[in-house]
């Protein structure tokens, strides 16, 4: 009996354990158990966690039980947090101590927030990357607004009503969208003034998305200008206190509510276990996506390092769920004694929500802006949803 082991049920994995159950009900595997484990009982939609901060989706829509999507027993899912792995021995151990073997193992456990050393920054800024994380921030901007609400200081009011994002990436930008069109609806809910918001945006160099074409970055910065988010570009954050945050050499700045999505990492846990890593602690990776000198271990989305030319392939949803499917159909290629292929990545492009029906982004090779690219960006999360049978 192989033993397949798939670590983290996100975008990659989700796909992996998919794919592998549809072929273990067809007998295509032969004698093999899959394990999928997962520190939560749920799947993440995490292309939507801006949505969830911003209320404009209903925060448990885009948390989905994994009993619903893999619980027809083909694969056996364990709810457990793993804390390392053994590559050599073929293992993996959980923080409860438990130690599971292997014959092959899909390492897809995603990227973690990066925290620069700024100081201050961890004690004050809030994540935004898993559903918790969304939720904990949507939280804190309600409260924030209620308090708002509560005191009669005019000036602590307008702080408590002034919201930042930090990070110009494609993260901090959706959510900025977002917020656009919440913060005046939730001040409404309060009885407070729409004058009394300010929704900030802050990114250390001198556009936002620095990695698109110009003229995208130019598209968004004019987009969410539009709806009122006052970007501040060219301004490294320097400290950030409890109520108040400088840039630079600048004077502080209040805020009542900073959101942190400058950057991710891959889970340090590779590196520790003996993985050789590269940038942004992804693991290096051979031409089938199997951890360089562990040919019993793939890796597959945020967590890998696959190199397009001289640039790492984005940490991206759709590039983590092609290298899931790619990886569950290698398994089965390996365990028909067939060769593998090489893997090409599909590069379909990306977009972002600017809030509403506002997008921008590229398909294969096309920029699309406005409501054209809100309509695709919309049809891609409907897409998605259904390949993994929720309607
Ligand atoms: C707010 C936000 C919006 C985004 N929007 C887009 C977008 O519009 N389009 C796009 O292409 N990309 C987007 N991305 C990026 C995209 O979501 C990631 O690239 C994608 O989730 C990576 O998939 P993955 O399978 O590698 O990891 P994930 O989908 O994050 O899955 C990792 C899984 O591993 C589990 N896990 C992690 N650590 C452990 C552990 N130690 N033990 C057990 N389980 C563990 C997690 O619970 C999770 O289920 C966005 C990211 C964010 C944060």
């Amino acid at each position: 009996m192989r033993e397949i082991i798939i670590a983290g049920a996100g975008y990659a994995g989700l796909r992996a354990a998919l794919d592998l159950g549809a072929a273990q009900r067809k007998g295509q595997l032969g004698e093999a158990r899959l394990t999928v484990v997962d520190r939560n009982d749920y799947h993440q939609v995490v292309t939507w966690l801006h949505d969830v901060a911003a209320a404009s989706v209903e925060a448990e829509a885009a948390r989905i039980p994994l009993s619903r999507l893999l619980g027809d027993g083909t694969l056996n899912v364990m709810q457990g947090d793993v804390r390392g792995l053994a590559p050599k021995e073929q293992r993996i151990l959980l923080m409860d101590g438990t130690l599971l073997s292997y014959d092959r193992v899909v390492v897809a456990l995603g990227s973690e927030t990066l925290w620069p050393p700024v100081p201050g920054l961890r004690d004050h800024a809030l994540p935004l990357r898993w559903w918790n994380e969304a939720f904990a921030l949507r939280e804190a901007i309600m409260t924030s607004f209620a308090d708002a609400a509560a005191t009669q200081d005019a000036a602590e009011r307008r702080r408590l009503m002034t919201i930042v994002v930090v990070g110009g990436g494609y993260t901090g930008c959706q959510l900025a969208g977002e917020l656009s069109h919440w913060l005046p609806a939730l001040a409404d809910q309060f009885g407070l003034s729409i004058f009394d918001i300010t929704l900030r945006q802050i990114e250390a160099q001198p556009r936002l998305v620095p990695n698109w074409q110009p003229q995208l970055s130019s598209q968004a910065e004019r987009t969410l200008r539009q709806k009122g988010v006052q970007l501040l570009l060219d301004s490294p954050l320097a400290e950030v206190g409890p109520t108040h945050f400088r840039i630079g050499e600048r004077p502080p700045m209040p805020y009542g509510v900073m959101a942190w999505t400058g950057g991710v990492q891959a889970p340090a846990l590779l590196a520790e276990s003996g993985f050789r890593t590269g940038a942004q602690g992804r693991v290096v990776v051979d031409d089938y996506l199997r951890a360089e000198g562990f040919p019993t271990a793939y890796v597959a989305g945020d967590c890998a390092l696959w190199m397009d030319g001289e640039k790492p392939l984005p940490a991206t949803a759709s590039h983590a769920l092609r290298q899931g499917e790619y990886v569950a159909r290698s398994l089965q290629r390996e365990f028909h004694g067939e060769p593998l292929g090489r893997y090409e990545p599909t590069k379909l492009g990306l977009v972002m929500s600017l809030g509403g029906n506002d997008a921008v982004g590229t398909a294969l090779g096309v920029p699309l802006y406005g409501p054209t690219a809100g309509l695709l960006k919309e049809g891609i999360e409907s897409w998605y949803l259904s390949t993994i049978g929720v309607k």
